[in-house]
């Protein structure tokens, strides 16, 4: 199946430069949806656009024999990137509150849809290997949890049917060449909430006649580190993050209001419901002991469930890894705090999925790192500006982990 891969790899490497400092944010995705379109066009398959917003369906059928999807998400985030290589983005965008912000590659989309256009090449020049359907969803804002909703509400399964299988990876902050599947709960359920707290505003020097809504955030912040330190059980996993706090307009003038924003990670539904829970309680015990004139209002803006991959699906391509890689560079994965929508496909599908994760990382620095104990410092994860893969073996180890895991279905 490989033979022709060293011969891709120029061209795979030009486009995912290309991708890399061309980067646009979820939803707007135009100029990546329509050069990828336009390469799988030219490789022979039937493409569909514009589902879902910006997203991209590309089949190709080859006889008799269960459907495969193959799914890559193509967004950037709102980072400023500053990695120095030469291909780096100095793209600049309107955010989602108006404002100008830099946009970058930073989670390595771009990666993921270089190795789609090398499978879905080998795929292609290979037919005599396999038989059924490759059924290929480039999907836009996965950033924002949403946009595999967005395709499968705009008919995915109804258009393209309802394939046998969902297959997905992503680059992570390991050695480069190493690939990595799990069992069961993989990555993190996410909850993003935010909190209104009402105070009394009035004049700095007389605090007495307001209720300062800065000090009932700043105990609010300090009381919330306490539910996973103190509520959750050592052996459960929980993330509270405070990712945004904002108040005030004027070092003597007391505001009226607090807003914050925070990301909720857990792995099992029960620390998640008791997590969330506490998260109201500690904000409305803030604002009792403070006397808030109003109860804060707490919202949830964004929640998609835990990524459970299916274990029989997952086995089957943990086994294909072992054989192809051999067992120094097929490993298994440790559950992961970040989030995917990738498993909406097999939750709205009812069927087998599985989403692993391949190594992008020089695995030169990554084993200084590891030996000085300072893997934080020194390897970048995800969504950091200093973030991007090395593109070599990570290009190639990609197309060759989604291929072999999509033989595994239709090579009979
Ligand atoms: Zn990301
Ligand atoms: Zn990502």
């Amino acid at each position: 199946m490989f033979d022709d891969l060293p011969g891709l790899l120029d061209d795979l490497r030009s486009l995912y430069e290309d991708l890399h400092a061309h980067p646009e944010l979820s939803f707007a995705e135009h100029r990546t949806a329509t050069l990828l379109g336009d390469r799988l066009e030219g490789l022979g398959y039937t493409v569909t656009r514009h589902v879902g917003g910006t997203g991209v369906v590309a089949t190709l059928d080859n006889g008799v024999g269960p459907s495969v999807l193959l799914r890559a998400d193509i967004d950037a985030l709102p980072v400023t990137e500053e990695t120095g290589l030469p291909y780096a983005s100095i793209v600049r965008s309107l955010g989602e509150d108006g404002r100008e912000v830099g946009v970058a590659h930073a989670c390595g989309h771009d990666m993921h849809a270089a190795w789609m256009i090398g499978a879905a090449t080998l795929l292609a020049r290979q037919t005599a290997r396999w038989s059924g359907r490759v059924l290929i969803v480039l999907q836009p804002a996965e950033e924002l949890a949403s946009g595999a909703r967005a395709m499968i509400e705009d008919g995915l399964f109804e258009r393209f049917g309802t394939p046998d299988v969902a297959l997905g990876q992503h680059v992570a902050p390991a050695p480069a060449g190493t690939v990595y599947t799990r069992p069961g709960v993989t990555m993190a359920a996410t909850d993003a909430l935010r909190i209104v707290l009402h105070g009394r505003g009035g004049h700095g020097a007389a605090p007495e006649r307001t209720v300062d809504p800065v000090v009932m955030a700043a105990s609010t912040v300090m009381r919330l580190q306490t539910i996973v330190s103190r509520e959750v059980a050592p052996t459960d996993a929980a993330v509270v993050t405070v990712g945004t706090l904002h108040a005030g307009t004027k070092e003597n003038i007391i505001g009226d209001d607090a807003e914050m924003t925070l990301t909720v990670r857990t792995f099992d539904p029960h620390v998640r419901t008791h997590v969330l829970a506490a998260i109201a309680r500690v904000a409305e015990g803030e604002s009792a002991a403070a006397a808030a004139p109003a109860p804060p209002e707490v919202t949830t803006f964004q929640s998609f469930p835990a990524l459970t991959n299916e274990p029989g699906a997952t086995a089957r391509v943990a086994a294909a890894f072992a054989g192809h890689f051999g067992p120094e560079r097929a490993l298994v994965a440790p559950p992961a705090t970040a989030s995917e929508d990738f498993g909406l496909y097999a939750e709205r599908g009812g069927i087998p999925s599985t989403f692993w994760f391949v190594g992008g990382t020089d695995p030169e620095l990554f084993a200084r790192a590891l030996r000085s104990g300072r893997l934080a410092e020194d390897v970048p994860f995800n969504h950091s500006p200093r973030y991007a893969p090395v593109e070599d073996p990570t290009l190639a180890t990609g197309v060759e982990a989604m291929v072999t895991a999509a033989m595994c279905w239709l090579g009979g």
